[in-house]
């Protein structure tokens, strides 16, 4: 495995005192298997941005790397700017630049400047030089609302040409999904790091609804197996566990530069699946 593979977890901001406590403690044992970063989501519009700038703050005060997610739709250039400010003086060198999701009923006033993310990864580029290692979003089974793999292939091809560093990816079950994307964005000159995102399975419910949400591809015989599991968690969590894992194997195996974890504010399932590939 290369030294130069990057290794994170993905948190979201808690809303609660005792989701902050609880975050801080998942934190506290993820630190021990020492990731790259901590990355931290950040609501549409600046929903959450209180609770990602507190966020980052309490990680940056634990000495460990903070990488601020940013998103670009109905925000003002002034509210991104001032952040990147908060961001620099934070010693933060990372961020997650996003275009985001408009609350559904919003109308066109809502979008605010920018458009796509590549909009955003420009204005921090002329806002911030080389300060910043900038992270994109990338779509293996494609972004759901591309006009066809290809236009979305072309969109993060303007990311990268923006100013882009690396990606992760969107989470899937399917490696071939991921290699594939990494060969055709490669067939066009592209050849920044493609970390894959990883969603350990812990709960067929709720995985089923990003996966609907998100247009992801849950691999038939997977779904049958999850939904047979009912009220067995400890089988579905097992099963989970052995699916992902070999997953990752395949991965790093067929040359993924790491792997990004959304750990859903939990370290348990990340761990596992982190001691059984030997990271
Ligand atoms: C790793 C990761 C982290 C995320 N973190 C967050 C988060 O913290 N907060 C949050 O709200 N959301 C987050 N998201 C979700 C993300 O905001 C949504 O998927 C959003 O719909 C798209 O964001 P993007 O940055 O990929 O957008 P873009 O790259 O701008 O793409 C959005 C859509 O527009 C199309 N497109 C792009 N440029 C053009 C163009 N010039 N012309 C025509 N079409 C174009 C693309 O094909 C795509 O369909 C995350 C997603 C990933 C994969």
């Amino acid at each position: 495995m290369s030294r130069e593979s990057t290794y994170s977890f993905e948190f979201y901001p808690p809303k609660t005192p005792e989701g902050t406590e609880k975050l801080a403690q998942v934190w506290r044992q993820l630190a021990s298997l020492q990731p790259r970063f901590f990355s931290v989501t950040f609501g549409a519009g600046g929903s959450t941005r209180e609770g990602t700038l507190a966020t980052v703050k309490s990680l940056r005060a634990d000495g460990l790397e903070a990488a601020p997610h940013l998103s670009c739709i109905g925000a003002s250039r002034e509210s991104v700017r001032d952040l990147l400010d908060t961001y620099r003086e934070m010693g933060i060198t990372r961020v997650v630049t996003l275009r985001g999701d408009l609350p559904s009923g919003a109308g066109p006033a809502q979008i605010g400047q920018w458009r796509y993310a590549s909009d955003l990864v420009e204005f921090v580029r002329s806002h911030s030089g080389d300060l910043f290692h900038i992270e994109v979003a990338a779509y293996p089974e494609s972004h759901p609302q591309s006009r066809s793999p290809r236009a979305d292939i072309d969109a993060f091809v303007r990311k990268v040409k923006a100013g882009a560093n690396s990606a992760i990816t969107q989470f899937f079950y399917d490696a071939e999904a991921y290699f594939r994307f990494v060969d055709e964005v490669r067939a066009r000159g592209i050849d920044i790091p493609i970390v894959p995102g990883i969603m350990p399975i812990t709960n067929y419910a709720q995985l089923h609804g990003f996966c609907e949400r998100s247009a992801i591809d849950m691999p038939r015989w997977i779904e049958l197996r999850l939904r047979s599991f009912g009220d067995d968690v400890a089988g579905l969590r097992a099963f989970g566990l052995d699916v992902v894992t070999r997953m990752c194997e395949r991965l790093l195996a067929g040359g993924a530069p790491g792997l990004h974890f959304y750990t859903m504010n939990q370290s348990q399932a990340s761990t596992e699946i982190w001691r059984r590939l030997g990271i």
